[in-house]
């Protein structure tokens, strides 16, 4: 079974994919802590990609869709995928479909986090990330156990970035223009499943595993 979660930045996709993919036993594929990854080890493709989301802006397509692809080979060990972050445009859609139907298998579901721009620049501001798992915490939200370090491995949390006011209102306005036709795209594959994002941790969670639960039953059955 194969997933993917869309949604403005900040609505919490990262934060149910953990979950998720944990419950599910899927891979959490994010393009966004991969390339924030290469950026940390200096490679060739995060010194690309380093302008782009310190503006807020998408990478380019072509950049995106070879690096998120490879990436697939590595899959074989679970039951699918659960995509987060990619795909973020329409032509990448386009260009994930071949590449699924070429492994016999294709997007089962895509889950749409609904939460107003207004929410999104406290959840952005407030953000804490490990460097280490790439679990995501909240200031005032979601704060760990011990104050700045990651529950899971105890490393020391850091802000994002391009976690600002300023970043995050480019990074909205490439949501509107860019990826809100993506969820168009599948809409009209009637594959799109909408939830509110703005309740509790919890509450989004049991309502995201209750469509995926129902997806992976009609597929086996
Ligand atoms: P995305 O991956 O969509 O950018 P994240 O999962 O990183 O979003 O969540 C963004 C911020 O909002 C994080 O600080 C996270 O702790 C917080 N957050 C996530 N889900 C919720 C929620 N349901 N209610 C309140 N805060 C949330
Ligand atoms: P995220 O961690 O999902 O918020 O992504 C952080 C940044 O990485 C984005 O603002 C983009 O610059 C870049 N990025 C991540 N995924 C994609 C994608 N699918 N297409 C283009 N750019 C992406």
């Amino acid at each position: 079974m194969n997933l993917v979660l869309l949604g403005p930045p900040g609505a919490g996709k990262g934060t149910q994919a953990t979950r998720l993919s944990e419950t599910f036993g899927l891979q959490h594929l994010s393009s966004g802590d991969l390339l924030r990854s290469e950026r940390a080890k200096g490679s060739p493709l995060g010194q690309r990609v380093a302008g782009y989301m310190d503006a807020g802006q998408l990478v380019p397509d072509d950049i995106i869709i070879e690096a998120i692809l490879s990436q697939f080979q590595e899959a074989g060990r679970h039951r699918g995928f659960l995509l987060d972050g990619f795909p973020r445009t329409v032509t990448q859609g386009e260009r994930l479909d071949p590449v699924l139907e070429g492994a016999g298998a294709r997007v089962n579901a895509v889950l749409a986090l609904r939460v107003p721009d207004k929410e999104i620049v406290d959840r952005i501001t407030g953000r804490r990330i490990c460097p280490t798992c790439g679990r995501v915490y909240h200031e005032k939200n979601q704060r760990p156990v011990r104050t700045g370090l990651c529950d899971n491995d105890q490393t020391p949390l850091i802000q994002r970035k391009d976690d600002t006011v300023d970043v995050v209102k480019q990074r909205l306005a490439a949501y509107h223009t860019q990826t809100e036709p993506l969820e168009e795209y599948y809409r009209g594959q009637g594959k799109l499943f909408e939830v509110d994002g703005t309740r509790d941790v919890e509450t989004v969670f049991s309502e995201l595993s209750g469509i995926v639960g129902e997806r992976a039953n009609r597929a086996v059955s």
